[in-house]
């Protein structure tokens, strides 16, 4: 290993983004070359040296292996399957904001990646071929969240805002914490996970600075949860940082409960918190990655009482067109009854739940409370 590889940028200008680049690392299948050609011109090629080194080069099933390199699948464009899956641009106020839900925005500060996501659900705006976002249409996001005292969270996304040199999002993260009615602020990263050399001391004070501000990351896999990976996440969660994980529940990729279960252990025990498992978005070539709905349900119901509470996620649909996530679990009421409800433990066994006579549920003391200090 070279003293460079632990240098991002070094990574960054190394990393892998043509075909003739990958072949010289790893013996591709004829799926994943015909795949490289025919995504060409539609996504992004891009791996860093690091998550291409956790690469299996003897199996194309391998877990990072899918996730980063292209095959032919992918260059297919499915019934159903959206250009703007979850029709964020109907919500796209300006152009670095999308406000979907009442109190919360997503600012897409960045077009840019450590590494090219093949189930990449904002291909759109990653893509590349789109101006990179400027200055100007960031002042304007912040803009519009100082114009917006209903939105008191915002998340930081795009692209991967880690991807800005520390004095940009600096400037960025200074801008928003400035506005008195922002209360929290998520940055959405692959970083941790694709280039953890980027975590380093001064990223992680920068952001501890801006707190409460959560970094959210993006394990789908734990054979992604290396030393370096867990060294970047430990580094955010010593300054203060709290980290959650979205994994995204891909087909042949990580659709089995063992590894879901293994994965939130995984993070757990780098103090990264599972928070979401993504139900795979109908984006453009992607259908190949997409598991029944079924399947995550049943993955949860294999997680839920068999181990700890803090490693189950919540399994999350956005739902196709701009309905904004719900959540699936697994129904574990059998019947409502008169006075008494009748559930099924994780084992399957029946319990009855006697329902209580009165069923007023105003707090009176609530009068007192949200008035203070009107
Ligand atoms: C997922 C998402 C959020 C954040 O949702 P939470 O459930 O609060 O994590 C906000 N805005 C958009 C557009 C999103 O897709």
């Amino acid at each position: 290993m070279n003293e460079a590889w632990g240098d991002w940028r070094w990574q960054l200008r190394n990393a892998v983004r043509s075909l003739a680049e990958l072949e010289r690392a790893v013996a591709l299948t004829d799926d994943e070359r015909a795949g490289c050609v025919e995504t060409a011109e539609i996504f992004r090629l891009g791996i860093t040296p690091y998550y291409l080194s956790l690469i299996d080069k003897a199996h194309p099933f391998c877990p990072v292996r899918m996730q980063a390199i292209p095959v032919k699948a992918e260059a297919r464009v499915r019934a159903g399957e959206l250009r703007d899956p979850l029709g964020e641009e109907r919500f796209r106020p300006v152009e670095a904001i999308v406000h979907k839900y009442p109190d919360r925005v997503l600012f897409l500060a960045v077009d840019s990646c450590s590494v090219y996501c093949r189930h990449c659900t904002r291909r759109r705006i990653t893509a590349g071929g789109e101006a990179e976002l400027s200055r100007a249409a960031l002042k304007e996001g912040v803009e519009y969240v100082r114009t917006h005292p209903e939105v008191r969270d915002v998340l930081i996304s795009g692209g991967d805002p880690l991807m800005l040199a520390d004095s940009r999002l600096g400037e960025l993260l200074a801008a928003l914490r400035a506005i008195p009615h922002v209360e929290m602020i998520r940055i959405g990263t692959r970083v941790p996970v694709c280039l953890p050399m980027r975590v380093d001391e001064a990223l992680a004070k920068l952001l501890r600075s801006f707190a409460p501000l959560f970094v959210v990351t993006h394990f789908n896999h734990p054979k992604e949860i290396t030393s370096e990976a867990r060294a970047a996440c430990e580094r955010l969660v010593d300054h203060g940082v709290p980290v959650e994980n979205q994994a995204v529940l891909m087909r042949r990729v990580n659709s089995s409960a063992r590894i879901i279960k293994e994965l939130s252990h995984a993070c757990l025990k780098m103090r990264v918190r599972p928070y979401y498992l993504h139900q795979m978005d109908v984006a453009e070539g992607c259908e190949h990655f997409r598991t029944p709905l079924a399947e995550g349900v049943k993955i949860l119901e294999q997680l839920r009482g068999h181990t700890t509470g803090l490693a189950v996620p919540h399994l999350a649909v956005d739902l196709p067109g701009g309905g904004g996530k719900v959540t699936l679990q697994p129904d574990y009421v059998v019947e409502r009854g008169e006075g008494q409800t009748v559930l099924r433990s994780y084992k399957g066994e029946r319990y009855v739940y006697p329902e209580p006579k009165e069923t007023d549920c105003v707090c009176p003391y609530d009068e007192v409370w949200a008035q203070r200090g009107a």
